[in-house]
């Protein structure tokens, strides 16, 4: 019943996705879930994370120096962007995405953009006072 399974386990890593408002490395999915199976392997939730990719149910970021985060899915036409204090890690929402204006002009050129990355890297408000 291998397919029963791992149904279970994406709904598991879904279930902890939607409980959450900020993209989630691997490790952070791996702590939750190990919680609730025990000998659950990191290349079974990295397989299934890979599906749900695929089925595309959730969003990866790659963020903190290329490390990836994985959240779950928002509107169609919409999704968020994100920067981590290089400090003590804390996670950013962008207040805007900036790709749609040049989405549209590389449109014009003909070209279609699949998919967009930003990386953005600096040090939050607290963290610039402490070294201040
Ligand atoms: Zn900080
Ligand atoms: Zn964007």
């Amino acid at each position: 019943m291998e397919n029963t399974r791992n149904t279970k386990q994406k709904q598991l890593i879904l279930e902890v996705l939607q409980h959450t408002n900020c993209p989630m490395s691997i490790n952070d999915i791996y702590q939750k879930i190990v919680s609730q199976i025990p000998h659950i392997a990191k290349s079974t939730i990295y397989r299934n994370i890979d599906a749900l990719l695929k089925q595309n149910l959730i969003d990866k970021y790659y963020l903190n120096d290329n490390e990836l985060f994985y959240q779950i899915k928002q509107s169609s036409h919409e999704h968020n962007h994100y920067v981590i204090c290089d400090c003590c890690k804390k996670m950013f929402q962008l207040p805007l995405c900036p790709i749609h204006t040049i989405e549209d002009a590389m449109k014009k050129e003909g070209f279609t953009i699949s998919e967009h990355y930003i990386q953005i890297s600096g040090i939050c408000k607290e963290c610039k006072a402490k070294h201040e």
